[in-house]
């Protein structure tokens, strides 16, 4: 006889853990208990040496799919002579981030789903241990019942049965309910209270069927939703959203409606179909209406992932636009309270629930690149997953992250928990989004940082922000360089460590010297950076207004090239201002009023766009790219010409070239093999073996594909991001991480 006390941590509460142990200590003829501490779960099992190390095998291999043990904790002691096996009441301990991400409903609920004789038939909050939310209603932790947004809804004696019977799939499922005891559908017309239950759902798709648009709440905030092929319900909702380009989400009933509307290849069914569900860039077929994805040829697709998704397309004969309902520059509507405020300005009925949303979470967007998941936005179905620091630290300290695409991070045994999608931080809404985000995660998760990290940019709200934070709390501030912090990001995603060269690419970010930086080659270790070299300098006509003008920033790169000449030249970009204009515009370059010294390659892309005649002006981030991206031509194997001589990559020539360029196709794809060549050329003058590519500007597939090619060709390794945005949505996890790196060194350890 031998008893063993074993602690776990990792993604091992609200996963079905604990019955799992159950089941598996019965089988095996094993006493003892099972509890969640905090985050951790405890274990104690007595009995045979044989039994108890088949035990701990099966432990590992055959826990359920959706955990993951990151530290097992053995240790042996004198047998107590426990009578049975039992799972015991959680205790309170120290919490750490053990909280599962969402998951999409699981194949054996949804057969129960739309199996006519089970007790859950049609019932839209079906979920089981391994299926349904998670991160977004969790109130507290450890994840029980009492500590979720479920908290209100008793179970009735069905539930109460199957929650209590080791040998049921629910057993101590926390979101466990029924039609007798859970949430219900509700559906609110402007006037009020229009219907409940299947009546609700009923007129939510007829509606939908007629074209109009519906607001459905779903895990982590709401969607509004339209029927994705008619131009008729997708214009309405660009008119009423005030939308006109950005494109708009689909979600398809199932993978055979998907790929009658989109290409999907293998890695990208998989990624659709897996617990998070992501949002997936696909090639599109053209078969939506044309409003979904205007000028791109590309879709975001997904699958439905909650019941009432897939209950509510399953009616509809049609995919569906689904797309956050936010008022602009705000974060998406979690509260049903809010939605009926605010959600009629773009819906005709908003179809709801009474399970509250502890906390917003977008859909994540993946996107693969050259064969490999690149994440766009890491979000719902991921957070809270933690990302292991590439060194060993005890401190804890919060990340800030940047000004667009903001998620923040924390740091706490060792770990980095990058948070869910917070968004630009435009308005007001907005930054009292990231203050909440903190506060509610660090109670969460019982973080208490000694620093806060954020960039080096004075006027980012993220910044001001750390600034208030760390007078109320007594933190220790720590700035970062922008493209450091997205170089550091890069790297310890790889898990790299040593010194190498980063291609750090974005829209913009300060630099140490004051200008605008964007286009930087940084020699980069977790200690710090030195700026090797850069793409050749301009002035960003417009300061960071210019991100919606092209057209203006094209200008200003003839103008660096060309002086006053530009002005006389017979090219439509530069005769579609007027002669005042023109004026106008040269004398604010020639005197620098209002026109900052850059160096981003984000907004070379942009001039590129202008000067080919696809995008003039931008009405959502990073349209003109996304435009020219559709344009790549693989089989055009032509090249401007890009020179790097002292540490200045010159995109000069090629800008002169694409002047006399009449077809964009074949202008954007020789200059962007030529800006690939260019760069391997820098690599090996500057002599580096490791290449990391990083910011926003490397999420564009053809780019990166060439930029491999040509540095392997060079002999050097090439490094991209795998889990962690390669845009502004990373920076809190390399703020955090070499924000860790110098408390480190400040305390001696
Ligand atoms: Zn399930
Ligand atoms: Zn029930
Ligand atoms: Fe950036």
């Amino acid at each position: 006889m031998k008893r063993l006390r074993l602690y776990l941590k990792g993604a091992v509460q609200g996963v079905g853990f604990r019955p799992f142990v159950y089941r598996l200590a019965l089988k095996l003829g094993l006493k003892g208990f099972v509890l969640n501490e905090g985050g951790r779960v405890l274990v104690e099992v007595e009995g045979k040496e044989e039994d108890l190390r088949a035990f701990l095998k099966a432990l590992k291999e055959e826990k359920p799919s959706a955990a993951r043990i990151d530290a097992l904790e053995v240790e042996e002691l004198p047998p107590f002579g426990y009578g049975s096996f039992k799972i015991l009441t959680s205790r309170e301990g120290s919490p750490s981030v053990a909280l599962p991400p969402d998951a999409a409903v699981c194949p054996d609920c949804l057969r129960e789903l739309y199996d006519p004789k089970n007790r859950r038939y049609r019932y839209p909050f079906i979920t089981c241990t391994v299926c349904g939310p998670r991160y977004t209603l969790a109130l507290a932790l450890p994840f029980d019942r009492e500590n979720t947004t479920m908290k209100h809804f008793r179970m009735c004696p069905d539930c109460k049965r199957e929650y209590e019977d080791p040998a049921d799939r629910r057993f101590h499922a926390q979101t466990i309910s029924c039609p007798r005891c859970g949430p219900k559908l509700y559906l609110y017309g402007p006037e009020g209270l229009k219907a409940e239950g299947e009546e609700a759902l009923r007129l939510a798709v007829k509606a939908l069927k007629e074209n109009r648009v519906v607001a459905v709440k779903g895990v982590g905030g709401f969607h509004l939703v339209c029927n994705a092929l008619s131009d008729e319900a997708v214009g309405l909702l660009r008119k009423r959203k005030r939308r006109p380009h950005k494109p708009f989400a689909v979600m398809f009933k199932d993978e055979k409606q998907l790929l009658n509307y989109c290409r999907a290849s293998k890695p990208e069914l998989t990624l659709l179909k897996s617990p998070a569900a992501p949002i997936v860039l696909l090639k599109s077929k053209g078969k939506l209406s044309k409003l979904v994805a205007p000028g791109l040829d590309t879709v975001g697709a997904f699958l439905p992932y909650t019941p009432l998704h897939h209950l509510l397309l399953s009616e509809l004969p049609f995919p569906v636009v689904a797309t956050s309902a936010n008022l602009s520059g705000e974060p998406i509507v979690k509260d049903d309270e809010e939605a009926l405020k605010k959600l009629f300005a773009f819906a005709d009925l908003i179809l709801l629930h009474d399970r509250p949303i502890a906390r917003r979470c977008d859909d994540s967007v993946v996107k693969l690149v050259g064969g490999k998941p690149l994440v766009l936005r890491r979000s719902r179905g991921f957070v809270p997953e933690p990302l292991e620091l590439p060194f060993s630290f005890k401190g804890e300290l919060l990340a800030v992250g940047g000004q667009q695409k903001n998620a923040v991070a924390f740091v706490k045994d060792g770990k980095v928990f990058l948070s869910h999608h917070v968004g630009d931080l435009e308005t007001e809404a907005a930054v009292r989004h990231l203050e909440e985000t903190v506060y509610d995660l660090k109670k969460l998760f019982g973080f208490r940082p000694s620093a806060v990290v954020c960039d080096l940019h004075p006027r980012y709200e993220s910044t001001r922000f750390a600034r208030r934070l760390a007078d109320k709390l007594g933190l220790k501030v720590i700035r970062l360089q922008h493209h450091f912090a997205h170089a550091v990001s890069c790297m310890a995603d790889n898990r790299l460590s040593g010194e190498l060269l980063a291609l750090t690419w974005d829209g913009t970010g300060l630099g140490t010297d004051g200008t605008i930086w964007g286009g930087e080659f940084l020699k980069v270790s977790y200690e710090g950076f030195e700026r090797v070299g850069s793409f050749r300098s301009f002035r960003l006509l417009g300061g960071e207004s210019a991100v919606k003008e092209p057209r203006k920033t094209a200008l200003a790169l003839l103008f660096e090239l060309l002086k006053r000449e530009a002005l006389e030249l017979e090219h439509p970009l530069v005769r579609s201002f007027s002669e005042a204009e023109l004026k106008l515009l040269y004398k604010a370059y020639e005197k620098g009023v209002n026109a900052p010294v850059c160096s981003s390659a984000g907004r070379l892309f942009d001039a590129v766009a202008a000067i080919l005649g696809v995008c003039y002006e931008a009405s959502y981030e990073a349209q003109a790219p996304s435009m020219l991206e559709a344009l790549f031509d693989p089989d055009e194997k032509g090249a401007y010409p890009f020179s790097f001589t002292g540490g200045v990559l010159d995109w000069g020539e090629a800008v002169l070239a694409l002047l006399s360029e009449r077809d964009p196709s074949r202008g954007f794809t020789r200059f962007l093999r030529g800006l690939a060549k260019g760069a391997a050329e820098a690599v090996k003058s500057l002599g580096f073996k490791r290449v990391c590519l990083t910011g926003g500007v490397m999420q564009n597939a053809p780019l990166v594909s060439l930029l491999r090619e040509e540095l392997e060709r060079a002999g050097a390794e090439v490094f991209v991001h795998e889990r962690v945005p390669a845009n502004d949505g990373g920076l809190s996890y390399g703020q955090a991480v070499a924000g860790a790196v110098i408390l480190s060194k400040e305390v001696g350890a």
